[in-house]
C-alpha cells in the first residue's frame, strides 16, 4: 500500500471506506513506540527505500521513533538483522554481509570435472 507520501511500504495499512478513519504502521506494531506514530512519520522513514533496495526475506526491520527538541523534530530511525545468521546488518539497502556472501553467484561455480 501506497504512505502519505507515495511510497509504496508493506506495514502501512489505511482504511478510508465507510467512515473509517484509520491508519496503521505495522512494523511499529508491538513496540512501545507504537502508540506515537503518526502518518506525517512516513515522510523520514527510510523503509521503503531499504525494501525497495532489498527483498530478502530475512532481512528484520526494527524502528522506533527519535524524538529532537523536546519532541518537535521526530524522525523513524530503523535497525536491522539478519533472521539466518542473527547478526546485526548495518547497511540494511545491501543486506547481510555474512549470508549475501555465501549466496552462490555466476562467478562463483564450481569448476567441471572431466
Ligand atoms: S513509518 Fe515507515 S514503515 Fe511505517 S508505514 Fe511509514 S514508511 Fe512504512
Amino acid at each position: 500500500m501506497k504512505t502519505p507520501i507515495g511510497k509504496e511500504c508493506k506495514y502501512y495499512y489505511a482504511d478510508f471506506h465507510r467512515g473509517h478513519n484509520t491508519q496503521i504502521c505495522r512494523l511499529f506494531e508491538g513496540s512501545q513506540d507504537a502508540p506515537f506514530w503518526q502518518p506525517n512519520l512516513c515522510q523520514t522513514c527510510p523503509v521503503p527505500d531499504i525494501l525497495r533496495a532489498n527483498a530478502a526475506e530475512t532481512l528484520k526491520l526494527e524502528a522506533t521513533i527519535i524524538r529532537k527538541f523536546w519532541g518537535f523534530k521526530q524522525y523513524v530511525k530503523v535497525e536491522a538483522w539478519c533472521s539466518q545468521c542473527f547478526t546485526v546488518v548495518a547497511d540494511p539497502m545491501r543486506g547481510c554481509p555474512n549470508c549475501s556472501r555465501a549466496q552462490p553467484s555466476i562467478f562463483h561455480l564450481p569448476e567441471q570435472q572431466e
